[in-house]
């Protein structure tokens, strides 16, 4: 018995069991520890070119030119943040289709849009989502925390996207994450040597190591609220990252960095709104820097690109133009009471007008809709006689008085 153990050789490559670290029994063979190495490398590679080739038929590949069309569809204007996205998006998504060769690696191409509040970057991110029909979450960079401090940690930033794709990891792995209000975690001084607020720095470091593409454990319901859950092992490796933020007062660095300080006598607030309408085409990474961000998370985020201001006109396209304009899904919510809707002219240029006069943005038009439109909707649908609704300037006049649209101003 003894002498035939001896004499065992693998099946597969004919190693004697002596030459072996292990030799392990099946039915009718052995199969030796190197085989299986070398078997295991051949299937891990076979399941990758098939699922990357699943991959890329799942996703279909579109072109930025078909991005930035389909964006165009959303999200009015900012023709060069959309044309930056829909490159980085493209790139994105044709480097996790793409099977490394002789060890080149293409690298991800995270973003960061800087921009007012209210101008489309949210938009943007979630348009792209859609687009593409991958796994979006949303996240405010206010709310995270160093681990161990009151908040969240970062790694909940995953547990929203494992929601978002109903705890499929595969899914979640190429998702994209919006990390919002990313100015809001800026070292408080440009000078590192100043470390009198960490806090913010201790967010950036903790954000990098998801962001560098690495291994995670997610706590799938997210928080620290469930001691005991299991965790969820994440790849955030092709995960796309896209960050925006205000950076409120990042024209002093780009003016500081160019040089070229502005000049005049207008007044303080008026200087400040021409420097952000026309410097923060001039945004680099580098002004990032010097603003608070750290410079390894800078390097995480290579693609940097900005957002304009909205001015009346674009604000005025916004109610009227994107396939789910404001205007359109009222005139839908009225017709469903067989009522047409028909907003004048004159009535869009008075709302922009108090949208632009009460600093409420893209986000008050909608408030000031409701405050328009609320009486109408809760009388006409009994009115059986009416068929008809006309909204003049009169009509929004009467509708926002000077305290209606001073409520919008605190709640906006
Ligand atoms: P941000 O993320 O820049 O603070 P959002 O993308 O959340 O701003 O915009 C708030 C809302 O304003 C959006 O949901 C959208 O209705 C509207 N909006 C803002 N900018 C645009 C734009 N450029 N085109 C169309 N709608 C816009």
């Amino acid at each position: 018995m003894k002498e035939k153990k001896d004499n065992l050789v693998c099946s597969f490559c004919g190693r004697d069991k002596k030459d072996t670290n292990v030799l392990i029994a099946g039915i009718n063979g052995h199969i030796c520890d190197h085989c299986i190495r070398q078997a295991g490398g051949i299937v891990s590679e076979e399941l990758d070119t098939r699922e990357k080739s699943e991959l890329s038929k799942s996703l279909q590949l579109v072109k930025p030119f078909e991005i930035k069309n389909f964006l165009d569809q959303y999200v009015i204007g900012q023709e060069e943040a959309k044309k930056v996205l829909s490159v980085a998006v493209y790139n994105h998504y044709k480097r996790l289709t793409f099977k490394e060769e002789g060890g080149l690696e293409i690298d991800k191409s995270n973003i960061i849009m800087v921009g007012e509040t209210g101008t489309g970057k949210t938009l943007l991110a979630r348009t792209i989502a859609r687009m593409l029909n991958v796994p979006f979450a949303i996240v405010d960079a206010t709310v995270l925390t160093e681990a161990g401090y009151v908040g969240e940690d970062v790694e909940s930033i995953l547990s929203r996207l494992l929601q978002a794709a109903n705890y499929d990891v595969k899914s979640a792995e190429r998702g994209i994450v919006f990390i919002d209000e990313i100015d809001k975690i800026a070292r408080k001084s440009g000078n590192p040597s100043i470390t009198r607020d960490v806090s913010g720095e201790g967010v950036q470091q903790a954000l990098l190591k998801l962001l560098e593409g690495s291994k995670v454990n997610v706590p799938p319901q997210g928080g620290r609220k469930h001691p005991d859950q299991k965790f969820i092992e994440l790849d955030t490796k092709n995960i796309l990252f896209i960050a925006g933020g205000a950076f409120d007062g990042i024209a002093k660095h780009i003016t500081r960095r160019m040089n070229t300080k502005s000049v005049g006598y207008q007044s303080a607030k008026e200087r400040d709104s021409v420097e952000t309408e026309n410097i923060l085409e001039l945004v680099s990474p580098q002004d990032l820097k010097s603003f608070g961000i750290i410079p390894e998370l800078i390097g995480r985020m290579p693609v940097l690109t900005y957002l304009n201001p909205l001015d009346e006109d674009a604000l005025k396209r916004i109610l009227l133009e994107p396939n789910n304009a404001l205007i359109k899904q009222y005139e839908k919510l009225f017709e469903m009471d067989g009522i047409t809707l028909n907003i004048l002219d004159e009535a869009i240029d008075f709302i922009v007008e108090k949208a632009v006069e009460f600093n409420l943005g893209a986000r008050g038009l909608r408030s000031i809709c409701e405050a328009i439109l609320t009486d109408a909707m809760f009388t006409l649908p009994s009115d059986e006689n009416e068929t008809k609704l006309v909204v003049d300037a009169q009509y929004v006049q009467d509708k926002l008085g000077h305290l209606v649209l001073k409520k919008l101003k605190a709640v906006s």
